[in-house]
C-alpha cells in the first residue's frame, strides 16, 4: 500500500488529519480564506453555497461543544446538508465495523466525514478506505491532533498580532495529554512564530523528541515574562491513567493565570484557551473575562476556520473534475 498521503496525485489537498505535513503557505491559505468568513460581532454570518449538494457526515465519539457546533454551523453557512451522529469507530479490533459504518455512510453519498475519536489513527484508517472523491476531517484525534483548533488559534493570534515573526508565545498546562498544544505548535512554528514555550510541570511535559523548537520552563511566572499570547490548557484528567495531579486549589495556586500574574506578560499580551475553561482552576474568571481575553475571538474564528477548510477540500475535489 502506499504511504498515507493527505494531498492527492496533483498535490491538492484532499483529507486534513493533522497539520503534520502543510505547507506554510497551505496554513497562510486557510487563515487568508477564513478570514474572508470572520464578520464583525453582530453582524449576519458569512454564507456562501460552495457546499451546495454536498453532504457531511459528523461522527463524534467524544463529547464536544464548539468544534461540533462550528462543524455543523460551516457546513449549513456553505450550503451543504449535516448528518450528525455519536457512533463509535473506536476499537481497531472491530476495524469491520468501522468500515462498515463508513461504506454504509458513503452508499448514502456522504462527501465528507468530520471524525473525533479518542483512539489514535482512526481518521487515517478511514481516510485510507473511502472512495477517491471523499475526504475526511479530523475534529481531534486522541492526544495528537487537533488541526483546525490549530488553524484557529493561528488566525487568532494574526487578527490580534499581525505577524507571527517576532512573538513568544508561552502554552501553559497540560500540554502531554493535549492534542490542541500539538497542533498550535504545529500551526505557530510553520508560520514562523519566533520563540513557543512550553510550560508545565514536569509530569505534564510531552516527551523530549516532541515540540523540541519550543522552550521548556517549569515556572508559570518564568514561562509567561514578556509573553504576547498566552494559551492556557486544562487538565485532560480523562486521559490519564494515574490522577497524580494536585488538588484544584493547589494547582491554581501554583499553576494558575491570575491578573497578578498576568502582569509579568507584555502589556498588550492576549489570552487564549481553546475550552472547555475550568474557572478558578487553570485560569481566573476576571482573566478568562477580562480585557486581554480573546477566547470568544477563537470560539468566533472557529467557524471561520471550519467552513475555509470545507470549501477548500470541495474546490479540490472540483479541480480535480469530480462532481459531488
Ligand atoms: N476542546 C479541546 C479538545 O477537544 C481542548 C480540551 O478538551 O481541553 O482537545
Amino acid at each position: 500500500m502506499m504511504p498515507f498521503s493527505q494531498h492527492d496525485a496533483t498535490g491538492r489537498l484532499r483529507h486534513l488529519t493533522t497539520l503534520d505535513g502543510l505547507s506554510a503557505d497551505e496554513v497562510h491559505q486557510f487563515l487568508e480564506r477564513a478570514q474572508r468568513f470572520v464578520r464583525a460581532t453582530g453582524a449576519a454570518p458569512a454564507r456562501s453555497h460552495t457546499l451546495d449538494g454536498v453532504t457531511v457526515a459528523h461522527l463524534f465519539t467524544e463529547p464536544s461543544t464548539r468544534t461540533r457546533a462550528s462543524f455543523e454551523l460551516a457546513t449549513a453557512r456553505l450550503g451543504g446538508t449535516s448528518i450528525n451522529l455519536d457512533i463509535s469507530l473506536s476499537s481497531r479490533q472491530k476495524g469491520e465495523t468501522v468500515l462498515d459504518t463508513i461504506y454504509t455512510l458513503q452508499a448514502m453519498a456522504v462527501d465528507v466525514f468530520v471524525i473525533r475519536d479518542r483512539e489514535p489513527g482512526v481518521c487515517q484508517y478511514v481516510a485510507e478506505h473511502v472512495q477517491d472523491h471523499v475526504s475526511i476531517v479530523s475534529a481531534g484525534e486522541a492526544h495528537l491532533s487537533h488541526p483546525t483548533q490549530g488553524l484557529l488559534d493561528a488566525l487568532t493570534i494574526w487578527q490580534f498580532k499581525g505577524g507571527f515573526r517576532d512573538l513568544v508565545v508561552s502554552i501553559v498546562g497540560d500540554i502531554r495529554h493535549s492534542r490542541v498544544a500539538r497542533s498550535t505548535y504545529l500551526a505557530l512554528s510553520k508560520l514562523g512564530v519566533g520563540e513557543i514555550r512550553l510550560v508545565a510541570p514536569a509530569e505534564l511535559m510531552p516527551d523530549p523528541d516532541e515540540m523540541h523548537q519550543a522552550k521548556r520552563l517549569h515556572d508559570i511566572d518564568a514561562g509567561i515574562a514578556h509573553a504576547d499570547v498566552i494559551i492556557m490548557l486544562r487538565i485532560q484528567k480523562e486521559r490519564m491513567q494515574s490522577l497524580a495531579i494536585p488538588s484544584d486549589d493547589a494547582y491554581f495556586a501554583q499553576w494558575g493565570l491570575n491578573q497578578q500574574r498576568l502582569k509579568l506578560a507584555r502589556p498588550e499580551v492576549i489570552v487564549m484557551h481553546p475550552g472547555p475553561m475550568n474557572r478558578g482552576v487553570e485560569i481566573a474568571s476576571d482573566v478568562a473575562d477580562g480585557k486581554h481575553s480573546v477566547i470568544r475571538n477563537q470560539v468566533s474564528n472557529g467557524v471561520a476556520i471550519r467552513m475555509a477548510v470545507l470549501e477548500t477540500l470541495i474546490e479540490n475535489r472540483l479541480d480535480r473534475g469530480s462532481r459531488p
